[in-house]
């Protein structure tokens, strides 16, 4: 095998939940460059979605598009059944869809707290127990959830988003070891700062943005295709030796 071949995904298939937009796209569409077919996601049908999904298209025709809201469990099944039905089997479970609220900790609810627990954390479990038995049985399949810098370095705003990531992190780690032995890797891919919708609004704020910066040993922030790379690695043959890992793309950031 060619280092090349190590990165071909011809044949493979992938869900990327959370792909409508961001480092979901990013990473569906760079699935698709290495030949696999992409089931792309969102909470609901959309221009975004639509402009995805022809995106994929272009490369890997066979791609299609799976709807629904992760907010509860039967959604979350579904979205999995749904890859399955559309795609014929699932290789690759790419868990990157997320909720975040940015409040004061002092000020959540318990409904917040549930919900982004809900979406990630439980949703990935019930994603994970819907796409594992094809795998096992078919002796190959990749994981990767999409965690987060904040695993490690909680920022105080986002309190439960945070512990859902570190909670998804250790899941991670437990799942490696139960699933390994089906030759199925389970991996976490955790960002720092990636200039995506959802930060948009805070980074205009310049002196907020230059703060945050300089905490950054690169001193910039990451592109949605910063993901790239590192998620190929984990999906692909050229990651076959690697599971339970977190691997950060963050510039750094995590650093003690
Ligand atoms: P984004 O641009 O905000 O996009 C969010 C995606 O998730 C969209 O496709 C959205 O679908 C979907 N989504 C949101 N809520 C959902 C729900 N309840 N059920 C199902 N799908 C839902 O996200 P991003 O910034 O690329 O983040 C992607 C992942 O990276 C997330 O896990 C995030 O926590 C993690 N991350 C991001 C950063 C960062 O700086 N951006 C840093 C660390 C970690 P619709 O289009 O239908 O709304």
């Amino acid at each position: 095998m060619s280092h090349h071949d190590l990165f071909d995904l011809s044949g493979r298939t992938a869900l990327v939940t959370g792909s409508s937009r961001g480092i979901g796209r990013a990473l569906a569409l760079g699935l698709t460059e290495c030949g696999a077919t992409v089931a792309v996601h969102g909470t609901k049908a959309s221009k975004a979605l639509d402009e995805t999904l022809a995106a994929a298209r272009k490369l890997s025709p066979q791609s299609c598009a799976v709807i629904g809201d992760l907010g509860s469990s039967a959604a979350a099944t579904k979205v999995v059944t749904d890859a399955i039905a559309a795609l014929g089997k699932l290789d690759i479970l790419i868990a990157n869809a997320s909720m975040q609220i940015r409040k004061p900790w002092a000020s959540v609810t318990q409904d917040e707290a549930e919900q982004q627990m809900q979406v990630n954390f439980h949703a990935t479990l019930r994603m994970i127990h819907a796409a594992a038995p094809g795998m096992q049985a078919r002796k190959w399949g990749r994981i990767l959830t999409i965690g987060s810098v904040q695993q490690a370095r909680p920022h105080p705003d986002m309190i439960v988003y945070a512990a859902s990531k570190a909670a998804q992190e250790n899941m991670v780690r437990n799942l490696a070891k139960q699933l390994g032995p089906d030759s199925i890797t389970v991996n976490n891919l955790a960002p720092g700062v990636i200039l995506t919708d959802r930060n948009t609004e805070v980074l205009a704020d310049e002196t907020y943005a230059e703060r945050v910066r300089q905490i950054i040993p690169l001193r910039s922030f990451g592109e949605s295709t910063d993901c790239v790379g590192a998620a190929l690695l984990l999906c692909s043959d050229a990651g076959r030796y690697i599971t339970g890992v977190d691997l950060l793309v963050d510039g750094g950031m995590g650093l003690p």
